[in-house]
């Protein structure tokens, strides 16, 4: 049966680079019989253009509608001076929490052709592969009560609550032991349970979730020690799980690990396994329109959407092969370029990954 994927180009690169990996899908359509259905709405900044809703009814309902999204980007300077509700962050929130998409997964992947990339020594970081599983829609940042308030003695003081419940809990552990189970089958949970009585919980709720996937090892981390275990060793984390907050903070400097935020695919996914795929970068609006984003990132999260929601884990595995290839080829986008190798635009990349994928087919 056909599959249909809710296409959101969104603002700045957006458009360039989802275009790249609408090739690859139409690619897998042709070549592979993989039967898909693209239907495109406008989100962020383009939404409020159109619609003057960063998130058009319209938008949301075609998501609801769809088996999986496909997001660009969004933002951009033009939009910071509007009123909060209207800017194209909303839009992603709004459909983050419409969509109950309480698990994103954020891998960080250093293709060994890019090594050098890195600000560490390629000997830590090359062949790095692991993924950050971090619940995305409680915590800190949802938690009420929450605002500044006037003490008695008239000084301000800034407020917000910790606070996840058991279900909350579970869920985010089923997520990320599954996710271990077509990995490695470890899972280091993240928490602060030596200060937190938040963490506490936590803690206890994963090791009860573990004893449902025997197969999976789960060990237990401090996030401070997790931070520095980031640096210092991170090819020894497989499946790292955390709150909110921490994945919030872990998730990137893991992607700094790889130095290159062009190739960074994510994953935003509700209970059933539905989820909205994005590369990890923003609109980019230095170079939006310029034709040398690197569409990467969001090929690669395309082969995350074939693996983690519509069950195509063949078709995900000759998309990473295939962009190895263009990688061991020595094309490179402008992000990524390097010495010896051959720079190429936005569309020629998308079109290099096509053409490494069809030799295959
Ligand atoms: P950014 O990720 O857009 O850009 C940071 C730097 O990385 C820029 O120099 C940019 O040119 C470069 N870059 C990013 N993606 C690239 C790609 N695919 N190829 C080549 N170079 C790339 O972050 P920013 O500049 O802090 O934010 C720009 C806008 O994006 C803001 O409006 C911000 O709110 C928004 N943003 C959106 C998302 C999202 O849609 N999920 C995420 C982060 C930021």
């Amino acid at each position: 049966m056909s599959k249909k994927i809710a296409i959101l180009p969104g603002d700045g690169i957006g458009p360039e680079i989802v275009a790249e990996a609408v090739k690859v899908l139409n690619c897998l359509q042709s070549e592979f019989g993989f039967e898909v259905e693209l239907n495109e709405a406008l989100v962020g900044g383009a939404g409020y253009d159109a619609a003057g809703d960063p998130l058009p009814e319209a938008t949301l309902q075609l998501c609801r509608d769809s088996d999986a999204v496909l997001l660009g980007a969004v933002g951009g300077p033009q939009y910071e001076a509007l009123p909060r509700e209207k800017r194209p962050e909303k839009g992603l929130l709004g459909l983050r929490s419409n969509l109950e998409l309480f698990s994103n997964l954020r891998p960080a992947i250093l293709y060994p052709q890019l090594a050098d990339a890195s600000t560490l020594k390629p000997e830590v970081v090359s062949g790095l592969d692991l993924m950050i599983v971090r619940e995305l829609t409680g915590g800190i940042y949802f938690g009420q009560p929450r605002g500044i308030r006037t003490l008695e003695n008239g000084e301000q003081q800034g407020y917000n609550t910790l606070v996840y419940a058991e279900h909350e809990i579970e869920r985010i552990a089923h997520s990320a032991f599954k996710i271990a189970m077509k990995r490695d089958k470890r899972v280091c949970s993240v928490d602060k349970a030596n200060v937190l009585e938040v963490s506490e919980l936590w803690r206890e709720v994963m090791e009860r979730v573990a004893k449902e996937y025997p197969e999976v090892e789960l060990s237990h981390m401090y996030v401070d020690n997790a931070s520095m275990q980031l640096v210092k060793e991170p090819k020894q984390f497989d499946v790292m799980v955390t709150k909110n907050m921490f994945g919030d903070i872990l998730s990137d400097t893991a992607a700094m690990l790889t130095g290159s935020i062009g190739m960074l695919p994510s994953a935003s996914l509700n209970a059933e396994g539905f989820g909205m795929y994005e590369p990890i970068h923003g609109s980019a609006p230095d170079i939006a329109g310029q034709g040398v984003a690197n569409p990467l990132a969001t090929i690669l999260s395309v082969a995350m959407m074939l693996r983690y929601t519509l069950d195509e884990v063949a078709l995900a595995d000759r998309i990473e092969v295939a962009v190895g290839e263009v990688l061991d080829q020595g094309l490179r986008t402008l992000d990524i370029a390097s010495e010896g190798c051959q720079q190429v635009n936005c569309a020629e990349m998308g079109d290099a990954v096509v053409a490494a994928l069809s030799v295959k087919a």
